[in-house]
């Protein structure tokens, strides 16, 4: 079971009673260890493909598998593995944070002893120890937060799953919140979030999956990601006919699509000019050019373009 992955999902589907296909296909395999980030623009299926893994949505058809435990066969055994952190703030307000800790963990099977100890433990370590007995109701923004994840963690789960943890809070309670999760990870915790916030997934995670319209259409790890952002392509329509033999530019990439069209890869920060000089030195004369469209980046734009992105 140790060399499991945390999570592997397979052909997974979901259509709701309303016909929206959510999840078209959803296949994903999420590391031990890792910090993952699922990111997708608005109404993309990540809240959907979350529901599933952690039993709040049935899927239509395909297979999640929690550490080699299959979710629809062995269910409480593949959610004990997991701790969720909803989107929303769902606590009894009129509770104190001691108590939310410890019935939590009473739920899934603590006994009391083993929960108070826990709580003290969850509690100091999400800084709330001070305010483990007053009203929750009375506790900041940031707070709540932080006792949302204390709470998740109080039964050791080697999974954490977190739903948008940072969607409209302000940028010191989110960079509180980073903090909490980079430790839990450290200590072992694999830790899969959903975001719409590049900058939230850029800061914490190894690695990503990017899902749009209910597909994954990207996946990897972020440093591969975020160098593909870096690169810009271009179609080259040229004079006559291209050479056998096409001329090698440092750091460009080159090939040729048909006798008389180029398709060029460069780092966005190396001028065309360059280009197109080499290109002439080669007895090439570009016509015309056009702009690749790139799917993830134009995704990106949408992102990152996205009003609701704090500063
Ligand atoms: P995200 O979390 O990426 O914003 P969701 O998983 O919430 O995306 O939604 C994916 C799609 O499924 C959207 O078109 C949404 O309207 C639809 N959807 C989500 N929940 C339900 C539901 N309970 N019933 C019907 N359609 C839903």
């Amino acid at each position: 079971m140790q060399n499991q992955p945390a999570i592997e999902i397979s052909a997974l589907r979901k259509t709701y009673e309303n016909g929206v296909e959510a999840l078209k296909g959803v296949s994903l395999s999420v590391q031990p260890g890792d910090f993952f980030a699922l990111l997708g623009p608005n109404g993309a299926g990540k809240s959907t493909l979350i529901g599933v893994v952690s039993s709040l949505v049935n899927s239509s058809s395909g297979e999640v598998n929690v550490f080699g435990i299959n979710l629809q066969k062995q269910r409480s055994e593949a959610m004990r593995q997991i701790g969720l952190v909803p989107q929303e703030i769902n606590f009894n307000m009129f509770e104190k944070p001691f108590d939310i800790c410890v019935n939590y963990a009473g739920f899934y099977g603590m006994d009391r002893k083993t929960a108070i100890l826990r709580a003290e433990e969850e509690l100091k370590r999400a800084q709330l120890w001070d305010k483990a007995h007053m009203m929750s109701r009375t506790l900041s923004g940031g707070m709540k937060r932080r006792l949302m994840i204390a709470r998740a963690m109080m039964t050791q789960p080697r999974l954490l799953i977190l739903d948008e943890p940072t969607a409209g809070v302000d940028i010191e309670i989110r960079r509180g919140m980073w903090k909490t999760l980079r430790e839990a990870n450290q200590a072992g915790t694999t830790v899969i979030l959903t975001t719409h916030y590049l900058e939230e997934a850029e800061n914490l995670c190894r690695n990503l999956a990017i899902i749009d319209k209910g597909k994954i259409i990207e996946q990897g790890p972020m440093k591969t990601l975020l160098a593909k952002l870096d690169v810009e392509g271009f179609l080259l329509d040229i004079e006559g006919v291209l050479p056998a033999n096409l001329p090698q530019i440092d750091k460009v990439s080159i090939h040729a699509t048909d006798d008389h069209t180029l398709d060029i890869e460069k780092p966005r920060a190396m001028d065309l000019n360059h280009i197109f000089s080499q290109l002439n030195q080669a007895g090439i004369q570009v016509r015309s050019m056009r702009n690749k469209v790139n799917r993830l980046e134009e995704l990106f734009v949408k992102l990152t373009g996205d009003t609701s992105k704090a500063a």
